[in-house]
């Protein structure tokens, strides 16, 4: 995936444009083909073998790809590329609601390590928890980690990385990415949850998704976040706070409230909370929110439980109801369910599918969802994306 180039912003009088743009599409094709030989490159970008092999030299010094033996088909093992994925390279901190992830990654994207904690409500107590593992793994790699992802269910400033407000906490301006980085001197990139795990769509979901350059993703947790993707970018909007479809209005009565304490936003009709709640409802049991995990009721779901199966479908029902909306709105190629529902996704999408039907007003556009492949930690792959992309997007030879 190539980065749009802002003509805006590009520096015309660079000499060796050109060459930066080749220099990323063959090591794109590297990360996305990988093992690949000099030649498949050639053949695939269409690029004179000489400037293939010129290119590969350069990426190899600086130690981003590495020469591996290829299968031998009976004379001399051909002489393939790939990553170079021997190395923690970032660091992802995926700070969540309920708990916070901070994990090791290769340049492919590949966890090496993590470790997980509950977040607590008390930033203070959480911030140093989080740098205390950040310097745990930046130490334990010797010097081999150059940034760390930050992602964060809150409003964010693209430019600055400045956090506004985490609603779910109720803290407003907290120095999240300036602690970090004063505590381990290396950058930081911080954005919000659904963003990031918008960004590790477009990077590491399926093929078909990678090549779609209009998509919205929906985030399915304790709340719904939306990331919103225009023409391979993410769209942030004017103040970075574009994608708060989690408060748009669905209906009247949700079965809990939405943040904001409101019982029409999207959120408290299609979140887990309003899916637990539900089941809590059909179980006859007083404020049955909180009586089990949304895991746990997928989990009961999955085992057959009647009642567990009947709260998701009609959380599906919203769920579709929610993105008819953002079709209807936004017109995306698709849109991409993420989250813990995605492992009961044959139990739901029918539900998820006819609520969409039922909101679209003239039959057009038609709706087309599908579940993540990022599996259980969307948000993770998310902050750890943050470091790569940009890693892979800027990379240059001096
Ligand atoms: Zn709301």
């Amino acid at each position: 995936m190539v980065k749009r180039i802002n003509l805006k912003s590009a520096n015309v009088a660079r000499s060796n444009t050109i060459r930066d743009i080749n220099r990323q599409i063959i090591l794109n094709h590297i990360r996305e083909k990988s093992p690949i030989s000099r030649a498949e490159i050639a053949r695939f970008t269409a690029l004179q073998r000489s400037t293939v092999s010129l290119i590969v030299e350069e990426l190899k010094s600086i130690g981003l790809i590495e020469e591996i033996e290829g299968e031998s088909s009976g004379g001399r093992p051909p002489q393939m590329l790939s990553l170079r994925t021997a190395h923690a390279v970032a660091v992802g901190v995926d700070l969540g609601k309920k708990r916070t992830i901070v994990a090791t990654s290769d340049l492919a994207g590949r966890i090496l390590e993590q470790e997980e904690f509950l977040t607590d409500k008390n930033f203070e107590k959480t911030i140093e928890r989080i740098i205390k593992s950040v310097r745990y793994f930046v130490n334990k790699n010797g010097g081999s980690i150059e940034g760390i992802g930050v992602s964060i269910p809150a409003m964010v400033e693209p430019r600055s990385g400045n956090v506004l407000l985490v609603p779910h906490f109720n803290w407003h301006n907290p120095a999240v990415a300036e602690r970090i980085k004063i505590s381990t001197g290396l950058p930081v990139t911080i954005d919000n949850d659904a963003n990031a795990a918008a960004l590790a769509e477009l990077w590491f979901g399926r093929p078909e998704i990678t090549q779609v350059r209009d998509f919205v993703l929906v985030l399915i947790h304790k709340g719904i976040g939306t990331g919103i993707v225009f023409d391979g970018q993410i769209y942030r909007g004017k103040g970075g706070i574009a994608g708060e479809f989690g408060h748009m209005t669905i209906g009247s009565d949700a079965p809990i409230a939405c943040a904001a304490g409101k019982f029409n936003c999207w959120e408290a009709f299609a979140s887990e909370r309003s899916a637990v709640a539900r089941y809590g409802k059909l179980l006859k049991k007083q404020n049955g929110e909180g009586k089990i995990s949304f895991t746990e009721l997928i989990n009961l779901a999955l085992e057959g439980d009647d009642k567990a199966r009947a709260a998701l479908k009609e959380t599906a029902h919203y769920i579709g109801v929610g993105i008819a909306n953002l079709f209807q709105g936004l017109s995306p190629e698709v849109a991409i369910v993420t989250g813990t529902i995605v492992r009961a996704w044959s139990l739901v999408i029918d539900d998820v599918m006819a609520g969409a039907e039922s909101a679209t007003c003239q039959g057009y556009p038609v709706v087309k969802v599908i579940p993540s492949s990022l599996g259980n930690y969307p948000t993770l792959m998310g902050a750890i994306s943050l470091i790569l992309t940009d890693k892979f997007a800027s990379v240059s030879v001096t």
